[in-house]
């Protein structure tokens, strides 16, 4: 099967918007609604670097839209399209392909988001997926990474960690760990659970946020640079599963926080905020991000993930 077949057997069905021209044109439509702003962003995966090379074909679709739908949700803006960049080592299978386009499928009627084109081209490397997702915020509301002031509270949503854990079973660790934690863990690792509706409401609560993706310390430190304050992060507020628990036994909270791949919300606002989140630390005057346990400061683990 050509390209062209493989955009009309597994891709058009899912374009399903108006402004998509079935995948027939060379570029689509968004059209302009008045009184919001169209909030866009961008983020790739690579097998060998963020899922394994036999992983479901459709878990593997569900990661790349996953990826970038946590960015919408950190930003306030409840999600609407995507496009889809494809690069599929030869040749390509059909059962993965079909199996890819159900993830997305059921991934769109999930988070309420449809497919309006993309670019589809071969490669003697690795598969990589790459895709731009796009959605709607109230004109000037969108959700930065600035704007966090020194006595609000810091909240995160999920659990975090749980990713990472699932990458630590994956590469050997934890041979101990019953056959149901392994599942939820690798689960986590291959398919994140960002927010589903949440975000839409963070205009509302936050004063600054951002999606946990490198770390929470990390993406934490990226919120407290771009606001021009400090994080104390309380280490035994951090939520936690008891699967991950399970894998790390003491060292859970010191590996969770510097663990990537969340995929979660961290978010400042006012103290005393509740809501499917959980508080874990405060805003204060100064900069970086500090950790403490029990009121006692600890080392801040290393930081989370870089390519380079
Ligand atoms: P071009 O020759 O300009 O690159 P293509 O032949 O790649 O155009 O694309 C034809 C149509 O198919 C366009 O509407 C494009 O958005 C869509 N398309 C191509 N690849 C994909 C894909 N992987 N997912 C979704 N739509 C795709
Ligand atoms: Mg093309």
């Amino acid at each position: 099967m050509d390209e062209f077949g493989i955009i009309a057997r597994y891709f058009a069905p899912l374009a399903a918007t108006p402004g998509a021209f079935g995948l027939k044109d060379d570029a689509a439509i968004i059209s302009a609604r008045p009184g919001f702003d169209l909030v866009v962003t961008t983020d790739q995966i690579a097998a060998g670097t963020d899922f394994f090379a036999e992983d479901p074909a459709g878990t593997v679709a569900q990661k790349a839209l996953r990826v970038n739908l946590s960015d919408l949700a950190a930003k306030g803006a409840k999600p609407e399209y995507y496009l889809l960049s494809l690069t599929l080592p030869r040749p390509a299978r059909e059962e993965w392909l079909a199996e890819f386009a159900r993830g997305l499928s059921q991934d769109q009627r999930q988070f309420g988001i449809s497919l309006l084109g993309g670019d589809t081209s071969a490669t003697e490397g690795p598969l990589s997926v790459s895709i731009t997702a796009m959605g709607f915020v109230p004109a000037g509301r969108m959700v930065k990474r600035s704007g966090a002031k020194a006595g609000d509270a810091v909240y995160v949503t999920g659990t975090i960690g749980d990713s990472g854990g699932g990458l630590a079973l994956l590469r050997g660790e934890g041979r101990d760990v019953s056959e149901a934690d392994r599942a939820y863990l690798v689960a986590r690792y291959r398919v994140p659970e960002p927010p589903k509706t949440f975000g839409e409401n963070l205009c509302d609560i936050a004063h600054a946020s951002v999606d946990v993706s490198d770390g929470l310390i990390a993406d934490l430190g990226h919120l407290a640079s771009a606001s021009g304050v400090g994080i104390v992060v309380e280490g035994e507020r951090v939520p936690l599963s008891p699967a991950l628990k399970a894998l790390w036994g003491a060292d859970t909270m010191a590996r969770a926080v510097a663990a990537g791949d969340d995929y979660q919300i961290a978010f400042t606002a006012p103290p005393g905020r509740n809501g499917p989140f959980t508080c874990i630390g405060h805003v204060r005057a100064g900069e970086g991000v500090s950790l403490s346990v029990d009121g006692k400061e600890v080392a801040v683990p290393q930081p989370g993930y870089r390519h380079f």
